[in-house]
């Protein structure tokens, strides 16, 4: 997609787990180019909504679209083949794999080959070629140097550029991170910022789950606030802040 163009819209979605609306109506869009930040106070429903962007969870009604596709209904491996990435709030990488492996791992995702898990061997010149992507990606943000070295060596901040160079690995249109900066040191929070900011410049549509308010505000282009399962605010970060909605939910959480 060009510049600028949605590619993401979500459209009064709801999700109910028994008599609980995590998910109370919400909409917003995402464009290409764009950092969207999705906060609110603990229990909000971000998690949710997240969960719902990448199929791992159902909506009970309502319509997301991604690129003109209705993906509300679609499993998790189709919405991923169409470019969605995610990251996890909890590292998930391969501790005892290098770096290169763990790029490795990401790019099947969005060709589906399944040749991982469905334990086909890659011949040589696949098994090169995939490895060279790894490297290119690793180059990308700025890990091509450690890239033999085992995963669970590095420290926090640049695992979690990993699973950044992971997510990439498949091609994505849009990426998806929850909770990136937590546990993070300033300097590393900076280093993320810096990165994810060189993705949008790219053309990427980011959205940023996250409740490190600091990092979301210096980052994003807007932000969408939710309180109890519902959208209470959306603006640029200044509006944001000034929002007295939005203060006195985070004041009373
Ligand atoms: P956040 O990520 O903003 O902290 P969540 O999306 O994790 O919020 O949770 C929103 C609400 O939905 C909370 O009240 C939470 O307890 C509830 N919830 C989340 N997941 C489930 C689930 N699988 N089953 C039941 N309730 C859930
Ligand atoms: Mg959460």
């Amino acid at each position: 997609p060009e510049r600028g163009e949605t590619v993401l819209v979500v459209d009064q979605a709801v999700r109910r787990f028994g008599g609980l609306v995590a998910v109370d109506k919400v909409s917003f869009e995402l464009k290409a180019g764009e950092i969207l930040g999705l906060i609110g106070p603990n229990g909000a429903g971000k998690s949710t909504m997240f969960n719902l962007l990448t199929g791992a969870l159902r909506a009970s009604s309502g319509r997301i679209a991604f690129l003109g596709q209705d993906i509300t209904r679609m499993p998790q491996r189709r919405i991923a083949a169409l470019g969605v990435a995610r990251t996890f709030q909890h590292v998930k990488l391969r501790p005892a794999m290098t770096l290169v492996e763990n790029v490795m791992l990401g790019a099947h995702l969005r060709t589906g080959a399944g040749w991982l898990s469905g334990g086909l061997r890659l011949d040589r010149s696949e098994e090169a070629r995939a490895r060279a992507d790894a490297y290119a990606q690793l180059a990308r943000v700025g890990l091509a140097d450690k890239a033999e070295d085992l995963a669970g060596n590095l420290p926090l901040g640049q695992q979690r550029i990993l699973e950044v160079a992971r997510a990439l690995a498949a091609d994505p249109v849009m990426i998806v991170l929850d909770e990136p900066a937590a546990g993070l040191r300033r300097k590393e929070k900076e280093a993320l910022a810096a990165l994810l900011s060189d993705l949008r410049r790219e053309g990427l549509a980011i959205l940023v789950v996250e409740h490190d308010m600091d990092f979301v505000m210096g980052l994003v282009d807007r932000l969408v606030v939710m309180v109890f399962g519902a959208r209470i605010a959306e603006g640029e970060p200044a509006a944001i802040r000034r929002n007295p909605d939005v203060q006195a939910a985070y004041l009373g959480g």
